[in-house]
C-alpha cells in the first residue's frame, strides 16, 4: 500500500469518511451556486473563489474542442488550472447532434463514443458530476414517446458500469421534452445512485408548446433532481439571459427548490458576464447560497 493509501485508510477509520473519486473537491464552500464557463483562466477562477461560486466546464461539450491532439493538451491545461481551485467543479458532456435513440447503428456508435469520451475526460479531471442530453426530437409517430423512453433506457444503461466504476453521477437534461414525464421514467428505470436529473429552466420555455412552469418540473422531479441550469428567454429562442429577465414563469420555483430534501446544484448558464453578475446578485438577494 502506498503512503497515500495508508493515509486514506487511516482517515477513513478515524472520521468514517466515505471517500469518493473527487475527494480533492471536498470544497471549502457550502454553497450550491456555480456558473457554466467555456474558457477557464486563472483570473476567472480567482474571481469565482472570491465570490464562492463553483464552475461547470462547457469546453469539453463542444465537438470543435474534441480534436485528439488539441484535446490532450487542453486536459493537461485544465488539470493544472483546477489544481489550485477549491470550489465545486462539474462538466457538461457532449450533446451536439447526438441522438441516443437513432436507428442507425453507425450513428449510435458515434453517440456511444462521445459519451464514453466525456466520461473519460471527467475521470481525468477527477470530476464527479456530468450533464448529458437525451435530446428528444418530437415525432408524429404513434406511441413514439413510450418507444423513445425505452430506447433511452437501453442506451444509458450501457454506460452505468463506467459511471459507477469512476464514481461519476450523470444528470440528464431536458431540451425539447414537453414536460417532466419524459426524463423521469428513464432515470427511475435506470435506478442508480449515479443517475439523476438536470432541469433547464430556459429550455422548457422556448423549446416546448405547453411551457409547463419551472415549479411544476421541480415538484414532479422531487429528489431525482440534483442539478439545475438557471437562465431565461422570451419563449422563442434559447437566449440564455439572466433569470430576472425574459418571460419564464418563475412563480413558486425557488420555494419548490428550497422544499427539496437535498439541495440541487444551481448552475447559472448564461451567455455573458453581465448576465452572470445579474443572476448572481439576484440569487444572493434571495439568500440562495
Ligand atoms: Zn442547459
Amino acid at each position: 500500500m502506498t503512503l497515500k493509501g495508508i493515509k486514506k485508510t487511516y482517515l477513513k477509520k478515524l472520521f468514517r469518511v466515505n471517500f469518493k473519486k473527487n475527494d480533492r473537491r471536498m470544497d471549502i464552500f457550502t454553497e450550491h451556486i456555480s456558473v457554466s464557463v467555456e474558457h477557464l483562466s486563472e483570473t476567472l477562477l480567482q474571481n469565482l473563489t472570491e465570490q464562492k461560486v463553483g464552475v461547470e466546464l462547457s469546453f469539453f461539450a463542444k465537438p470543435d474542442n474534441l480534436e485528439p491532439g488539441k484535446l490532450k493538451e487542453k486536459i493537461v491545461e485544465y488539470k493544472s488550472l483546477l489544481s489550485g481551485f477549491s470550489g465545486k467543479v462539474s462538466m457538461h458532456g457532449s450533446f451536439t447532434d447526438l441522438n441516443p435513440t437513432t436507428r442507425d447503428p453507425k450513428l449510435l456508435e458515434v453517440c456511444n463514443f462521445r459519451i464514453r469520451e466525456s466520461l473519460e475526460i471527467a475521470s481525468e479531471l477527477t470530476l464527479a458530476k456530468i450533464v448529458f442530453h437525451p435530446n428528444f426530437f418530437p415525432s408524429t409517430r404513434s406511441e413514439y414517446k413510450e418507444y423513445w423512453i425505452e430506447k433511452q433506457i437501453r442506451f444509458w444503461e450501457k454506460h452505468l458500469h463506467l459511471l459507477q466504476s469512476e464514481g461519476i453521477t450523470m444528470y440528464l437534461e431536458n431540451t425539447r421534452e414537453e414536460d417532466f414525464s419524459y426524463i423521469l421514467p428513464i432515470v427511475k428505470a435506470l435506478n442508480s445512485p449515479f443517475v439523476k436529473i438536470c432541469y433547464d429552466t430556459g429550455h422548457s420555455n422556448c423549446f416546448t408548446v405547453f411551457k409547463v412552469p419551472p415549479a411544476e418540473w421541480v415538484k414532479a422531479y422531487g429528489d431525482y433532481l440534483g442539478y439545475i441550469h438557471l437562465h431565461s428567454n422570451h419563449g422563442f429562442t434559447d437566449d440564455h439571459i439572466a433569470f430576472t429577465k425574459g418571460n419564464v414563469n418563475f412563480g413558486g420555483f425557488f420555494e419548490a427548490v428550497n422544499a427539496l430534501i437535498n439541495s440541487p446544484e444551481m448552475i447559472i448558464e448564461v451567455k455573458s458576464s453581465e448576465e452572470y453578475e445579474l443572476s448572481l446578485q439576484a440569487l444572493r438577494k434571495r439568500n440562495l447560497q
